[in-house]
């Protein structure tokens, strides 16, 4: 089986043929560092390093690249305001995403280029557009002439018509035609600069991404990534400038993410509902915010809500519950047979897992079958027969196979203890409840049981289950969870 891909660019999914056998080159726009990363940020770069690892998986050697705008009209406007040096700013805004993403397990992209460190490229990239005609100068600034690219509006299905007529355009003096857009702004006094044909000056944000991509992958590369926020302008004019700009032909396939709403709206300033990535990991467990967002296809949105999580947590708690079953008896059954027992239908979660990761990164298909053989691991295990012994060489197996597929997503890749403990940690502060009257009843339900007062012992329990919490008992012990 091969792995298709939706390409944006050709509205259509796609056997994914990389241009060199067994390597991908993959760049995914990074952020704005004027402010601190929200989950909107996180997700998508989530989503490219799960990309990344499956591809690994599928045996293809990966260079992903995520680029740092450093340099912007925000940037410098938050600078100015708390009274720092703009690249100065950014260089803080770029530490702390990294930390940020840190905190959400997602694996730095392999190369980080900043703009500010990639002037020259940008410039030249300018020079060759001027040079082709398809870019002019006027008092310092450089703009893209957009009716001289024929193939613009193929990414995002639009026409220049419609462009014209729309919002979204900038208005400027200096444009010859509206549509245009800036590849190099002419300095303001004081601001952050370069010294470049046309003047001082600094690079527009689209054509950094097409300089920097071009820079790191060649004039032809594989996946673009984005938000399906960025299609248009930012991709279009990505596109518009590297096509024209050089003989290659910019990314092969366009793959677009979906993007995070809050209790159902856009995340946006007028809604004041923006939310941090150390918002949302002080909120929600890092571990459920990834599993809600991979039960999803990477192209949806994503909605933050109480709601979404507690299924999250629920199925995580579940998962790891079944892993410290079977982990519990590692040191058993020393002469276990190997033998598949007869009758016993064993999945192949290793070919299930790929054939839906194959179908367009499809993770909310691998996460189901993830939990398909958890639970046939919690039915063969509850089952009478064959005898434990008999099975658990194979039941190991299929634990294998889970911690295999989910180490790709990044999932259950904690000591099942350990990540118990934090999830209930999370739920206990969530839900308001107070650590020390549980551990208060349930001492005294042990003590009833002690007792032999099992009249006692099931009122405690009642009383526990009324606060949401569940009860297990344990040859180590009285062992509890809080229902998610
Ligand atoms: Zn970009």
């Amino acid at each position: 089986m091969a792995i298709s891909v939706y390409n944006t660019m050709t509205r259509n999914k796609e056997v994914f043929v990389p241009l060199v056998e067994g390597c991908v080159s993959m760049y995914a726009c990074g952020v704005t560092t004027y402010d601190v990363c929200h989950i909107g940020h996180g997700m998508q770069a989530l989503i490219y390093d799960v990309i990344r690892e499956y591809l690994k998986f599928r045996g293809y050697q990966v260079t992903y690249v995520r680029n740092y705008t450093d340099v912007d009209d925000k940037i410098i406007a938050r600078a100015a305001e708390l009274g720092v040096p703009a690249l100065e700013h950014a260089q803080t805004m770029i530490d702390l995403s990294e930390q940020d993403m840190a905190l959400m397990g997602i694996e730095p992209a392999d190369i980080r280029p900043k703009v500010s460190d990639n002037i020259p490229e940008i410039i030249g990239l300018i020079e060759s557009l001027i040079k082709r005609g398809f870019a002019y100068e006027t008092e310092g600034d450089v703009y893209f002439k957009v009716r001289a690219f024929e193939g613009y509006g193929q990414l995002s299905n639009r026409n220049v018509e419609e462009l014209r007529s729309g919002s979204r355009i900038e208005i400027s003096e200096r444009k010859q035609d509206p549509v245009d857009f800036a590849l190099w702004k002419q300095a303001k006094p004081g601001e952050v600069s370069w010294p470049s044909p046309w003047g001082d000056g600094r690079p527009g944000w689209h054509i950094e991404c097409s300089a920097l991509a071009m820079k790191f992958l060649g004039e032809q590369f594989d996946i673009h990534g984005g938000g399906k926020d960025l299609i248009f302008p930012h991709h279009e004019n990505e596109v518009a400038q590297s096509v024209c700009g050089t003989d290659g032909g910019f990314a092969k396939y366009w793959v677009h993410n979906g993007l995070v709403t809050v209790d159902g709206r856009k995340m946006s300033k007028s809604f004041n509902n923006f939310m941090s990535i150390q918002d949302a990991v002080e909120k929600y467990h890092p571990e459920a915010i990834r599993y809600a967002i991979l039960r999803n296809h990477y192209g949806a949105n994503i909605d933050f809500s109480e709601q979404a999580f507690y299924d999250a947590y629920s199925r995580l708690i579940y998962f790891y519950n079944t892993l410290a079953k079977v982990d519990a008896l590692a040191d058993s059954f020393p002469d276990a047979p190997e033998s598949v027992p007869a009758g016993l239908a064993v999945p192949d979660l290793v070919s299930a897992f790929t054939e839906a990761m194959d179908d367009d990164f499809n993770s909310a298909c691998a996460v189901r079958e993830l939990g398909q053989a958890i639970k046939w691991v919690n039915d063969v295990m509850a089952s009478k027969k064959p005898k434990l012994a008999q099975k658990i060489h194979t039941i190991r197996q299929v634990v294998r196979d889970i911690r295999r597929c989910a180490s790709v997503l990044r999932l259950l890749d904690t000591a099942p203890n350990v990540a118990l403990e934090s999830l209930k940690q999370y739920l206990i502060r969530r839900r308001g409840i107070d650590h020390d009257q549980v551990l208060q009843l349930i001492a005294d339900r042990d003590q009833a049981r002690a007792n032999k007062d099992w009249a006692e012992a099931d009122r405690l329990r009642e009383e526990l289950t009324t606060l949401g919490i569940v009860i297990m008992d344990s040859p180590e012990g009285t062992q509890w969870q809080v229902q998610p």
